[in-house]
């Protein structure tokens, strides 16, 4: 293999896999990981590291798999980021590290995902301890919310010596990580061992607790927490606001997903059965749509997208529409719901269709598709889940209406990540509405910073 192809990773196969909820992807095992980190050049100024929201030192992690050493390359990378084997998995690498590796220019980028899966892989079947937290400092923290941002605020206070409880509306720590990445993608193993290694070291997690309706801030304080950040997410579902969209048979991704991933809907013997569409139209192009489709492919339906533009627009993850096609899902693209249809039980029985084209590039820089009226046309489908983006749930801020808000509900913080509530602070999708899980990971970074300097400065 020369300099510029990169090792092939090995996969399930796609007419196995699209029956099946193992994980698709097998990773690099040593032979392979070594080889392929090999290829990279040790740039002198590595322009990977600047693709890299949480500005992870990537050619030394990968320099340390060349020489053979998994263990070192692990260390390396826990000193920028907690979720390695979670990022390694799921982060868009072709549009961050990867897009800027220099070998891109003449051929493939080096696979940093793949090797960065391997290291963080080999650390957790080694039960390699990668924190190494410093002695109690006395001060508590509360965080809301177990997704990335939690978990990332959590292991940060906890290397610097704080007191650390994580209150948790769901019955598992973990957030999106488990209720929305199905375990295709990301085992749900893989995140309890992150959590576990959090829990070992004296993080508490307390599950079940909704805080705003089953627990206030104000409780929350005067349990002695000097600081409470909030990483709750963007969870309340958007939809299309067209008619029939409360008939039977439609679902928003959030649901459908949960339903499947966090209360194992697809498995017999669990009491919230879901039924698998006979044809499932998934509308909307992001990754929580590829998951819903690959989802409901598993379940035993026959699923098309429908995107209102191109391919070249989608914005899910590469590898995502990929794995997608190769499982056979289907693709609407140029066309939007316009109505659902259903029988008089209320029913999905069809679903109407406005083809689209391109206008004018819209504020987001990508063009704004223009419906063309009078082309309508039917599908029939029995089963609709809407994948059309998330907002923030604005269950805390809008018990507690000093946490100012933007239009779209999501916290408005300064730099350090603290709202206009001083002892509050704030990070993830919470903030910025639906995202990535490394942009959650560096808002809990910053924010943990940010909580220090607060604590310190009060005593
Ligand atoms: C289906 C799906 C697929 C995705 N795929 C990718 C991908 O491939 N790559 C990628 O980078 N990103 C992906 N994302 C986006 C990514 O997962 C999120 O941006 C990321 O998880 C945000 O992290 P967070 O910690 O801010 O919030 P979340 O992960 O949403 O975690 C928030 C947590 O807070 C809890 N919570 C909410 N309210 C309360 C409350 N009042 N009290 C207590 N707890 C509360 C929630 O139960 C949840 O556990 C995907 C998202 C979805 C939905």
């Amino acid at each position: 293999m020369d300099r510029f192809t990169r090792v092939p990773v090995r996969e399930q196969d796609p007419n196995k896999r699209n029956k099946n909820f193992e994980e698709v992807c097998y990773g690099y095992n040593h032979e392979e990981a070594v080889q392929e980190a090999k290829r990279c050049l040790n740039c002198k100024s590595p322009q990977c590291v600047k693709g890299c929201p949480v500005s992870v030192n990537i050619p030394a992690f990968v320099h340390e798999i060349a020489e053979d050493n998994p263990k070192g390359a692990a260390m390396e990378l826990s000193k920028h980021t907690a979720l390695p084997a979670v990022c390694g998995r799921v982060c868009p690498q072709e549009s961050q590290c990867e897009k800027y590796c220099v070998l891109a220019n003449k051929g493939d980028a080096v696979s940093i995902g793949k090797l960065e899966r391997y290291a963080a892989d080999y650390a957790r079947e080694n039960n390699i301890q990668t924190i190494q937290p410093e002695p109690s400092n006395g001060h508590k923290v509360a965080v809301v919310g177990a997704g990335p941002a939690g978990i990332t605020v959590a292991g940060e206070l906890l290397k610097k010596g704080y007191d650390v409880t994580v209150f948790e509306s769901l019955q598992q720590p973990g957030g999106v990580l488990v209720y929305g990445i199905p375990q295709f993608r990301l085992p749900d193993t893989v995140v309890a061992s992150e959590v576990d290694k959090l829990k070992d070291l004296g993080v508490k997690f307390e599950t079940n607790t909704i805080v705003g309706r089953t627990m206030s801030l104000e409780a929350i304080r005067d349990e002695g927490y000097e600081a409470i950040f909030l990483g709750t997410g963007a969870g309340l579902p958007r939809f299309m606001d067209i008619p029939g969209e409360n008939f039977n048979g439609v679902f928003s991704a959030n649901e459908f997903l949960t339903r499947t991933n966090l209360m194992h809907a697809y498995e017999a013997g669990y009491d919230t059965p879901i039924i698998g569409g006979r044809k499932t139209a998934v509308i909307g192009g992001g990754n929580v749509a590829m998951d819903a489709a690959r989802v409901a492919k598993r379940l035993g339906a026959d699923v098309t997208i429908v995107y209102r533009r191109t391919e070249a627009e989608l914005p899910a993850r590469a590898e995502e529409v990929h794995h997608a096609k190769e499982e056979g899902i289907k693709f609407h693209f140029l066309t939007s719901p316009v109505e659902i249809n259903a029988d008089d039980d209320g029913w999905v029985t069809s679903m109407t269709l406005r083809p689209m084209e391109l206008g004018e590039p819209d504020e987001s820089g990508r063009r704004r598709p223009v419906p063309k009226v009078g082309e309508d046309f039917d599908v029939d489908v029995d089963t609709v889940i809407m994948a059309l983006g998330t907002n923030p749930n604005p269950l805390i801020t809008g018990t507690n209406p000093d946490i100012e808000t933007n239009k779209k509900q999501g916290i408005i913080i300064t730099e350090d990540g603290q709202s206009s509530v001083e002892d509050v602070f704030a990070g993830g999708d919470a903030v910025t509405g639906a995202a990535t899980v490394i942009l959650a990971m560096g808002a809990g970074k910053h924010a943990a910073e940010g909580i220090d300097k607060y604590i310190k400065s009060k005593n």
